[in-house]
C-alpha cells in the first residue's frame, strides 16, 4: 500500500521555517507584507482571502485585505494595483480570481509588479520560469515540487506525467519538473490511450478537475501520485481527480484530497512573499 503523503504536516513544518526566516527578519527591522484584493462577494473566495489574511498573521507578516463591491470598474481596480506597486510595506500583491466579468483578468494580472507577482502568473514570471531565471514561482506547481523532494521522491531521471494543461497548474507544474531533471510529458483531453500514457510514468501529477478519473490501472507500480484536483461531490464531500481508494494499494505514494496538495498552495504563497520581502531589502 502507498506511503501517504501527509500535505498538512509537511505544510506545517514549512511553516515553521518561514516563521523562524520571518522572526530573524523583523530583528533586522523587515516584516513581509501582502496585500490581498478581493472583488466581489464569490463564497468560496472569501473563504481563500480570509485564509491568506490569518496564515498572514501567524507567522508574523503584515497583511491588508481590500474587499471591493462587485461593480467596481476595471479602472478603479487598476488604480488600486498601482497604488500597491508603489508602496514599501507591500511585497507581495495577490488579486483572488475568478474576478466579476466586466473586469479583464488579463489587464490585471499584467499590471501586478513582476517583484510583487507573488501568484507567479505574471507573463514576465512564466517567461522566467520557463528560461529557468530566477522569478516567483506560481502556489500550487511550487507546492507540488515541495512535496515529492520531502517525500524523498526526486524528480531527476524520472518519467514524469502530467495529466492537463492548465496555465495555473498543469503548464508550470511541467516546466517545474523539467527543471529538476525529470522526462515529462504533458498529457491531457485530447491525448489518445490517456490511461496507457499515464502508466508510463513514475510520478504522475493529475489536474484535471475530474472527479476520480486516475484508476488504479493508469498507475505503474511504485509510481509517485500527485493529486491536485479538488472537486465537489453530490454529497458535498471534496474529491480529487484521482480515485484515491482504487489507487491506494498499487501506488508507491500518493496524495489524500483534502490534506495534500492543498494545504500547500497559501504556504507557498507565504514562502513567495518572504522571498519578495528579502528581495526588495536585498537580503537572503
Ligand atoms: P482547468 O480546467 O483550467 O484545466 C484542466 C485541464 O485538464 C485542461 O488542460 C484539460 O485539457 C485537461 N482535461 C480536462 N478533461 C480531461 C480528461 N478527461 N482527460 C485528460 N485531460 C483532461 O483546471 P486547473 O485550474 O488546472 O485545475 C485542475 C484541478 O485542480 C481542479 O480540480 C482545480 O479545482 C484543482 N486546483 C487545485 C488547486 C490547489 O490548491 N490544490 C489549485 C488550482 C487548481
Amino acid at each position: 500500500s502507498a506511503q501517504i503523503i501527509d500535505g498538512k504536516s509537511i505544510s506545517n513544518a514549512i511553516r515553521e521555517e518561514i516563521k523562524r526566516e520571518t522572526a530573524d527578519l523583523l530583528e533586522k527591522g523587515i516584516r513581509p507584507g501582502l496585500a490581498v484584493v478581493l472583488v466581489g462577494e464569490d463564497p468560496a473566495s472569501q473563504v481563500y482571502v480570509r485564509n491568506k489574511a490569518k496564515a498572514c498573521e501567524d507567522l508574523g507578516f503584515y497583511s491588508e485585505v481590500h474587499r471591493l463591491p462587485a461593480d467596481t470598474s476595471q479602472a478603479d481596480l487598476l488604480a488600486l494595483i498601482a497604488r500597491l506597486n508603489g508602496e514599501a510595506e507591500i511585497n507581495g500583491i495577490l488579486v483572488q480570481l475568478p474576478l466579476p466579468k466586466h473586469i479583464e483578468e488579463k489587464a490585471v494580472i499584467d499590471a501586478i509588479s513582476v517583484d510583487k507577482d507573488v501568484d507567479g502568473f505574471h507573463p514576465v514570471s512564466v517567461g522566467n520560469l520557463m528560461i529557468g531565471d530566477d522569478s516567483l514561482l506560481p502556489c500550487t506547481p511550487a507546492g507540488v515540487i515541495e512535496l515529492l523532494k520531502r517525500s524523498g521522491v526526486s524528480p531527476a531521471g524520472k518519467r514524469a506525467v502530467v495529466i492537463g494543461r492548465s496555465n495555473i497548474v498543469g503548464k508550470p507544474v511541467s516546466m517545474l519538473l523539467l527543471r529538476e531533471n525529470a522526462t515529462v510529458t504533458i498529457a491531457h483531453s485530447r491525448t489518445p490511450n490517456l490511461p496507457a500514457v499515464a502508466r508510463e510514468a513514475d510520478i504522475v501529477i493529475a489536474a484535471v478537475g475530474v472527479p476520480k478519473l486516475v484508476k488504479r490501472d493508469w498507475v505503474k507500480p511504485g509510481a509517485a501520485v500527485i493529486d491536485v484536483g479538488i472537486n465537489r461531490q453530490e454529497d458535498g464531500k471534496l474529491c480529487g481527480d484521482v480515485d484515491y481508494e482504487d489507487v491506494l494499494p498499487v501506488a508507491g505514494w500518493i496524495t489524500p484530497v483534502p490534506g495534500g496538495v492543498g494545504p500547500m498552495t497559501i504556504t507557498m504563497l507565504m514562502q513567495n512573499t518572504l522571498k519578495a520581502a528579502k528581495r526588495a531589502h536585498g537580503v537572503g
